[in-house]
């Protein structure tokens, strides 16, 4: 991997060399695994080049946003790539580089709105090439950002019922590389404590084996081939030619598959016929609420995943999360209903936590070290806890 020199380096670094970075024709670059590797076994864990969040960190730091502006947690994360690309570490923006090249979507996005609310400082320091730059980051992220949910609550301290929540966005190098299989042998888990993204292997993985992901997060991942492949092309422009999506054997007929995650305009519950799960329907004014049926159509997910062949990722291993947290914590193996909220949006009071004060500062000193698996940031769209 010549061509790639720094992206080489650091997927042997991230993986302490259990990884290598290839390029196989027609499929562009990927990851090898260089040993035998176990279910269960930690890949590579890489920290981000630039991490945004809906708090809007980044915007606050790169940005001189006025109160008409509406900048979403992408336009934060690209804040975030533009300060690294001004500032002073040289080898992240080779990275970068190195990342964005092969993006075919480069030169498609003209002129941004999020130039008009940048800070007069950051427009100097990129200077008069602002367009190409902001557009070849733009484009950058939209393929390679990552999207994921991370629990700000105190552990111990904290009701099991309520859990404060806020979305992250970011952008990895070594782990951009890992290629999409609607069967994938791995999935990304965020470690809140070490503020790193894990792959971790979710079979037994072969030397010299390809590793793969979902980009998908789990409704779509679930659904059948037509649509999947359908997305797949819309979001990431390619036509996937994995094992599941070229099997000519008849699919598990997936209507009668629990199915979490896929709207049914024909229910008025939460879950619907079948116990599909509707997270549009859950969402409130300060969160996400998961009534009793909700919380066990996720408890029953993992059923359905295997019937499949495939592993729970993104949102759905994130919520298996927080309902085995609540019923590990003696909640007697009742149901109850469960809110998830959003920092600063959220009114309701925890009684477990001694200060009534829940910003984020605050408690991510001390958050969980729990893990929770991201997804590519397109694929987030379908389950976006409020929007
Ligand atoms: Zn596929």
């Amino acid at each position: 991997m010549e061509r790639w020199p720094l992206l080489q380096a650091r997927v042997l670094e991230t993986s302490r060399q259990q990884l290598r970075l290839c390029q196989v024709r027609g499929h562009g670059r990927c990851l090898e695994a260089q040993v035998t590797c176990t279910l269960g076994q930690c890949l590579a864990e890489e920290s981000p080049l630039v991490l945004g969040s809906s708090d809007g960190i980044w915007l606050a730091k790169a940005c001189c946003v006025s109160e008409e502006e509406e900048l979403d947690a992408m336009d934060d994360l690209l804040a975030g790539c533009l300060c690294l690309h001004v500032g002073l570490d040289v080898e992240k923006q080779q990275l970068a580089q190195e990342l964005s090249r092969e993006s075919s979507l480069v030169g498609a996005v003209g002129q941004d709105r999020l130039s008009k609310c940048l800070s007069s400082d950051l427009l100097e320091a990129l200077g008069p090439d602002v367009a190409p730059i902001l557009s070849q980051w733009r484009a950058c992220c939209d393929v390679n950002a990552e999207t994921w949910v991370e629990t700000v609550d105190e552990s111990e301290h904290t009701c099991p019922l309520i859990r404060h929540v806020r979305f992250l966005f970011g952008l990895f190098a070594a782990l951009a590389m890992v290629e999409h299989s609607c069967q994938p042998n791995a999935r990304v888990e965020w470690d809140s404590s070490a503020q790193a993204m894990k792959l971790v292997a979710m079979s037994d993985i072969a030397c010299g084996q390809r590793i793969s992901r979902s980009y998908l997060d789990a409704g779509l991942l679930m659904a059948p081939t037509s649509i999947r492949k359908v997305v797949l092309q819309q979001d990431w422009r390619f036509e996937c030619t994995c094992l599941r999506c070229r099997c000519s054997v008849q699919e598990i007929d997936w209507t009668d598959v629990m199915m979490p995650f896929l709207p049914d305009e024909n229910s008025d519950s939460q879950t619907g016929p079948k116990g599909r799960l509707t997270l549009q329907r859950c969402a409130g004014p300060f969160g996400l609420t998961l009534d009793p049926a909700a919380v066990q159509a996720i408890r029953r997910a993992g059923a359905a995943c295997q019937a499949l062949g495939v592993p729970p990722v993104g949102t759905l291993h994130f919520l298996q999360d927080v309902v085995s947290d609540l019923l590990s914590r003696g909640s007697g193996g009742s149901l109850a209903t469960i809110t998830l909220c959003l920092p600063g949006v959220c009114e309701l009071g925890d009684p477990y936590q001694p200060e009534g004060n829940d910003t984020v500062d605050t408690v991510k000193k001390e958050c969980s070290s729990r893990s929770h698996s991201g997804t590519r940031a397109r694929s987030s769209k379908e389950n976006r806890l409020n929007e």
